[in-house]
């Protein structure tokens, strides 16, 4: 059968050879087997069930929530010569029952339709009399509840499956799937889960980086200038964000759109098909837009915010270089929109078993704004690649930067932590650290403290700054909801013991950190005095604490 599918990928698509993983799970597919294929955007999933589509002699239900898409799909499987229809809600019911017809005189190999036609009980009884050969459901991360894009009409796809006496294979297609959200699927429509066909999410042609800098406007309109003939989307937080951009872009000269839920539909569109045809060359949108997009040159992704959680990202990021050539995905971090994320998650859930699940999926996404390692590796972990290689092109690949040791500016800020009894941010953290005076440090007792400053040398943003890479590098863990508290982890405290090493490439702009000297030689006496007594770590910075009170706090 396989010879035959590789006939069929010739003849009525043109192409050569498969791609990685469209023959295992096409392979799958036609010995009977439920699958679930986990392959990038842009990897041809597609492909995975319209092959088999014409090797099977019943009907493919492909269920997709592109509505947008469908037409295009179905009229480019029409032109190669598949018989091919698609039901939504952008045709009308009459027309509808017309295709319904058809579908029921066996003229067509696939039909699309969207989830929501599954809502209605009439809709899924017409199926039971139809000889289904295969079930195909595109995007199947949207069943799962813990996935960022649930459609709770994903849910009846288990009635239909369940009550279709053709029963047909079952065949779930999705580029973002965490191993809890594959388990999930499988779970749901029958799939055995060992057997799973995942090419990894990698894709080679994105690099990735995360621009910290001061002002973002000005990096994004340089950068936009720079790209001018290139197509790219910025994502922003909010529809106010979208269409302060789209003015200010549009006033530097930039033929730029705008999409977001708030404008009416005809606008939404409009702007979108001059996108697609290039006649628009930058998009600025919310999240509400891309899912139904199939535009495959845009050669970069720019996320004015921070999305809420590293799903969000990737999938937004990864609608660049469908086309597989070269572009970039670029993160603008500030630490003020972390606070307006957890503000909305605070908001959003009332169930804080799930706002604490998502609070945690937002901190992914700073650790991801800190980590020094590969970012493309980064995420390839986070979706569940327990090994991933570096990529070798990313912002953090090709760091040239030195790394310096901090590990003493490192016991600074954890032994201040403990000493304040981990109870509180890092804003006031950084505060004391670097000697401020206000009224919370004086009425939390940390007056005496702050006197010391000892990271006066560095701006208390630059303290928080550090304060985000420890955390990134987890010697520090955020714990709490809207106000986060900060305690010093396992690892952290091998850190203080000066058990571990802590390095960190050397800043951009800062200039490389000094150490106060009379500190310096308080601490190296107070450690050598320690090294013979117990080894107890290096606590003593601040001149009035005694050995004992710390050791009482060691673990
Ligand atoms: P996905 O749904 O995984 O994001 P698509 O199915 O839309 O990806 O395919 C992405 C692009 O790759 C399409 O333009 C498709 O025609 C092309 N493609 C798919 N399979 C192959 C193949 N074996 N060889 C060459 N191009 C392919
Ligand atoms: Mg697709
Ligand atoms: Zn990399």
């Amino acid at each position: 059968m396989i010879e035959k599918a590789r006939e069929y990928l010739q003849h009525y698509f043109g192409y050569e050879s498969f791609r990685s993983g469209q023959e295992a799970i096409i392979e799958r597919v036609l010995a009977g087997k439920n699958t679930a294929g986990i392959m990038p955007t842009g990897g041809g999933k597609s492909i995975c069930y319209q092959i088999p589509a014409l090797l099977f002699p019943g009907i493919t239900l492909v269920i997709s929530p592109l509505i947008s898409l469908m037409k295009d799909q179905v009229d480019a499987l029409v032109h190669n010569g598949i018989e091919a229809t698609y039901l939504n809600s952008s045709i009308s019911a009459s027309e509808a029952s017309m295709r319904m017809n058809d579908i029921k005189q066996g003229k067509y190999k696939l039909v699309y339709i969207a989830p929501e036609r599954l809502d209605h009980s009439a809709f899924q009884q017409e199926w039971q009399h139809m000889n289904l050969s295969l079930v195909a459901i595109d995007e199947a991360h949207c069943i799962s509840q813990w996935g960022h894009d649930f459609r709770p009409s994903y849910l009846k796809i288990k009635t239909l499956l369940k009550e279709l006496p053709s029963k047909p294979i079952v065949l779930a297609l999705t580029a973002t799937a965490t191993p809890e959200v594959t388990a999930d699927i499988c779970q749901s429509l029958g799939i055995d889960n060992e057997t799973t066909i995942s090419t990894g999410f990698a894709r080679d042609n994105l690099f990735f980086s995360v621009v910290k800098e001061e002002n973002r406007d000005q990096f994004l309109t340089r950068y936009i200038e720079k790209n001018k003939q290139e197509s790219g989307i910025i994502y922003a937080a909010t529809r106010k964000d979208v269409d302060l951009l789209y003015q200010r872009l549009q006033k530097a000269g930039i033929q730029v759109g705008r999409y977001h839920a708030g404008m009416n539909e005809g606008e939404r569109s409009f702007m979108q098909d001059q996108f697609i045809q290039d006649d628009l060359s930058v998009m600025v949108a919310t999240s509400a837009f891309g899912m139904g997009i199939d535009k495959s040159n845009v050669r970069y992704v720019i996320h004015y915010q921070t999305p809420k959680n590293m799903e969000s990202y990737y999938q937004e990021a990864g609608r660049a270089g469908r086309d597989g050539l070269d572009s970039e995905c670029i993160l603008l971090y500030s630490p003020q929109d972390m606070q307006v994320q957890r503000f909305l998650i605070e908001q959003s859930h009332p169930d804080p078993e799930r706002k604490e699940e998502e609070l945690k999926k937002l901190n992914k996404m700073k650790d991801y704004s800190f980590t020094e390692g590969c970012l493309q590796a980064f995420i390839l972990r986070y979706f569940g690649d327990a090994n991933p290689e570096d990529c070798g092109h990313c912002e953090n690949c090709t760091d040239q930067r030195h790394s310096m040791d901090v590990t003493t500016e490192a016991q600074m800020v954890l032994s201040c932590m403990i000493r304040m009894g981990e109870r509180f941010g890092k804003t006031l953290i950084s505060q004391v650290l670097t000697g401020s005076r206000n009224k919370k440090i004086e009425e939390f007792g940390f007056g005496r403290l702050s006197t010391y400053g000892i990271m006066r040398q560095q701006t208390a943003k630059e303290v928080a700054d550090f304060i985000d890479f420890l955390t990134a590098k987890q010697y520090i863990e955020m714990t709490g909801g809207q106000y986060p508290v900060l305690k010093v982890t396992h690892s952290g405290k091998e850190v203080l013991m000066g058990q571990k090493q802590v390095y960190r490439k050397e800043r951009k702009q800062v200039a490389a950190l000094t150490m106060d000297n009379v500190l310096f030689e308080q601490l190296r006496h107070v450690r050598k005095e320690l090294a013979s007594a117990e080894n107890v770590a290096p606590f003593i910075i601040f001149s009035d604490v005694t050995l004992k009170d710390m050791a009482a706090k060691l673990p």
